[in-house]
């Protein structure tokens, strides 16, 4: 079956040519975006297969779908970016990629906290510069802190686990609490009382409009002063502005993440030699006790392999007529 892969990166094109031996799928790379610009890419060609940027509103389905697109495949698991409804009116069914390494997106959410707590990135450059001196680089133990997790899914219940052998006490907020987590010795709360207890707070609920900007200027305001926010899931869960007004005064102690409500247009591509125009991301990037990654949480070789297999099995299985196991649902 033909597919055209968009937002296509070296790595994409690589590894997808190299798990499509199984499969014998034509791969059409683009490197452009999804959009109902680029929509037309996709012409007369029965799947695409799109990343966490690609924009599959209303619009742009119907545009493929006039084309004749019947399989809208995400190689990732977040979908906010597509609109299931449409989707549905259109007779377009749409897989994502349930399950690959959680570990992949916990252990950096980890590593963002560690980072950030320990001043990990001021120190690298640093001694880099022949400076050891060690002021202005004092963390605290994560041992015994509050950990909150919003989202007890499959990557924050891997977060929380890691985070119960630091020694934190664990507390969880999510619409659908599970017993695993409180196997872990977790605790679930109302979302207040987790933001007012908590020394760290990492996101990993999905997007969707109850949780857009779940940290905003009220949240942060109440807050522990100085406690650190991780986010590794959306950009859309934090007001980034309001995090910058609360990095300024001191209330917000330092932010790692990995996701950014602007990202797209940006993140994936080298733009070192432009000007950046986003106010808001060079202003973050500014500041000493922020770290940004460019949404690089699943990109292990471990999630990769399994984002690829999972993505040509799907279409192969849509190929067939066969049931899809990954398939969404509107509603
Ligand atoms: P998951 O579905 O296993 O877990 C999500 C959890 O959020 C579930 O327990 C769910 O009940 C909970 N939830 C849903 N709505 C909620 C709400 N309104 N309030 C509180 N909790 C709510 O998903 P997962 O595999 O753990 O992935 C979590 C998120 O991580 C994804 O949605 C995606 O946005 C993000 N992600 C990021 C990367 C990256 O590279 N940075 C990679 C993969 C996934």
């Amino acid at each position: 079956m033909q597919i055209v892969v968009f937002s296509t990166q070296r790595y994409d094109r690589e590894l997808l040519t190299a798990a499509n031996a199984e499969h014998g799928h034509a791969l059409v790379f683009e490197e452009a975006p999804l959009s109902l610009s680029t929509a037309s890419l996709a012409a007369g060609v029965p799947a695409v297969c799109i990343f966490v940027n690609d924009h599959a509103d209303a619009a742009t389905l119907a545009k493929l779908a006039a084309g004749g697109t019947r399989l809208v495949a995400l190689r990732c698991t977040g979908f906010n970016n597509v609109d299931l409804d449409a989707a549905a009116r259109l007779g377009i069914r749409v897989v994502r990629v349930t399950d690959y390494s959680p570990y992949s997106v916990a252990e950096h959410a980890v590593a963002l906290l560690l980072a950030l707590d320990r001043k990990v990135h001021r120190a690298y450059n640093r001694t880099r510069d022949g400076n050891f001196a060690l002021d202005g680089l004092m963390g605290f133990d994560l041992h015994g802190r509050s950990v909150a997790v919003l989202g007890t899914g499959k990557i924050g219940r891997v977060f929380a686990r890691i985070m119960a052998g630091f020694g934190c006490e664990l507390l969880g907020y999510d619409a659908y609490p599970n017993a695993e987590f409180e196997a872990l010795g977790g605790r679930y709360a109302g979302l207040d009382e987790i933001i007012d207890r908590a020394d760290v707070i990492s996101l990993h609920c999905p997007l969707t409009p109850e949780t857009r900007r779940i940290i905003n200027a009220d949240t942060l305001a109440r807050m522990k002063r100085g406690a650190l926010v991780i986010n590794t899931s959306r950009g859309g869960l934090l007001d980034t502005e309001a995090a910058i007004g609360a990095l300024k005064s001191g209330q917000l102690g330092g932010l790692g993440i990995d996701v950014y409500e602007q990202e797209a247009g940006v993140f994936f591509r080298d733009l070192s030699s432009s000007i950046i125009a986003d106010d808001v991301l060079q202003r973050l990037v500014a500041f000493p006790n922020v770290i940004v990654t460019g949404h690089q949480g699943f990109f292990t070789r471990e999630a990769i392999g399994t984002i690829c297999a999972t993505t040509l099995a799907s279409a192969s299985a849509f190929e067939r007529g066969e049931p899809l196991v990954n398939e969404l649902h509107a509603g």
